[in-house]
């Protein structure tokens, strides 16, 4: 193999994996985070507007169309508290994957520390990596999965450039309180570090409140909230993102970002617009709906025997396995896939040392009822 040392490590995602494993067993697939319908049709119409108006095929600016990051700018002013400019502060980007990859490599350093929460997204340390950082690692423990504020001051030093914060938390579930956010942002402003928010689940909130660590005093100047469309309008395929930053941190997303990408497919841009004037109600289905699901598949979890985490925000759920007589993650997850034809991910990838996440394993629930249902019924079979 001649992939180099920086990425050799991590090998194949186990999303593709674990993927690839239900299309092999033809099973039902609560791993991969991805809705089992169509996106938001109103942001599906728009764009498909943009491709048959024409005019459209072309490079757009390489920080994205102008009507969307001034829609972009309307819509998160008032959550950010501030007015934000399009020009300076707004970053159109593929995907929030893309979003983190050039605040990755567009703010930090060879040499610099950087903290992770984990279990983290996947794509952290591998960004870390690709940047010649020097990842520090905050764990998060269940039931409560809460941060350790002692453990976090002493991670803090003149060596930590950013933090990164996934709130809500994937895999975990948590929504971070208003302590844990203040305590964050307190360690920032001390040691003069940046934080890059990753809030792709801001709309999928069940319990406590989503707060957007820009907002808290002082914290504007040093962090970037970067989300995406794929959660929220489930379109996770069309990789559209976006950052928003002072202008002084933008500059180096999008140094990054013209030699990454350059920009994002034009038309799906226009859909972005569309979808950024979505209206409250929108949101508020969303949540509903997603609240709904979170109970059918924890209560129809727990009956079979699962331990559950049930989360306070996003799509997934950890859950424990003990009941079953395995002790690890990866050969339970096997086993629940050749046994049920019911595929989850196994956590411990989530981790630096993998036994700290071998014990519990991830189902996602962005799936219609008639799926959950079934997978339910196909997971009596463990007891
Ligand atoms: N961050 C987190 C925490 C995620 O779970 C995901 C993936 N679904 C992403 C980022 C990637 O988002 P996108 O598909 O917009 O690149
Ligand atoms: N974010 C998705 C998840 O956690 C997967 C994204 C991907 O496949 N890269 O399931």
């Amino acid at each position: 193999m001649a992939v180099a040392d920086r990425l050799a490590p991590f090998g194949v995602t186990i999303f593709s994996e674990m993927s690839a494993l239900a299309l092999e067993l033809d099973a039902i697939n609560l791993g991969q985070g991805f809705p089992n319908w169509d996106g938001a049709g109103f942001v599906k119409d728009a764009a498909a507007r943009s491709l048959a108006e024409g005019g459209h095929d072309q490079y757009p600016p390489s920080q994205g169309v102008l009507a969307l990051r001034e829609a972009i700018a309307a819509r998160y002013g008032p959550l950010l508290g501030r007015e934000l400019d399009p020009a300076g502060e707004v970053t159109v980007t593929c995907g929030c994957t893309e979003a983190l990859a050039a605040s990755f490599l567009g703010l930090i350093d060879p040499g610099d520390e950087v903290i992770l929460i984990e279990p983290f997204y996947d794509a952290y340390p591998v960004f870390v990596s690709m940047t010649g950082a020097v990842p520090r690692f905050l764990t998060l423990r269940p039931p409560g999965f809460e941060v350790d504020l002692e453990r976090l001051r002493s991670l803090f030093s003149s060596r930590t450039r950013a933090i990164v914060l996934n709130n809500p938390n994937n895999p975990t579930g948590r929504v971070f309180t208003d302590e844990e956010l203040s305590a964050i942002a307190a360690l920032c402003l001390e040691h003069d570090v940046i934080a890059i928010t990753d809030e792709v689940y801001e709309e999928m909130v069940y319990e406590g409140e989503h707060r957007r660590l820009a907002t808290y005093d002082g914290m504007w100047e040093r962090t970037l909230t970067l989300s995406s469309l794929g959660k929220t309008f489930s379109l996770t395929g069309w990789k559209l993102g976006w950052s928003i930053a002072p202008a002084s941190l933008t500059a180096g997303v999008r140094a990054a970002h013209q030699f990454l990408t350059f920009t994002t497919p034009t038309p799906v841009q226009h859909g972005a617009i569309a979808a950024m004037g979505a209206p409250k109600t929108f949101y508020e289905e969303l949540r509903s709906t997603y609240l709904e699901k979170r109970d059918l598949l924890a209560d129809g979890l727990e009956s079979v025997g699962f331990d559950v985490h049930r989360p306070q925000g996003t799509y997934f759920m950890m859950a424990g396995f003990e009941r079953f007589g395995f002790d690890d993650d990866r050969s339970f997850c096997r086993y629940l896939a050749e046994k049920t034809r019911v595929v989850a991910i196994p956590p411990s990838v989530f981790y630096h040392r993998a036994e700290d996440g071998s014990k519990l394993i991830r189902f996602a629930f962005c799936k219609d009822d008639h799926l959950l249902t079934e997978a339910l019924v196909r997971m009596t079979a463990l007891t």
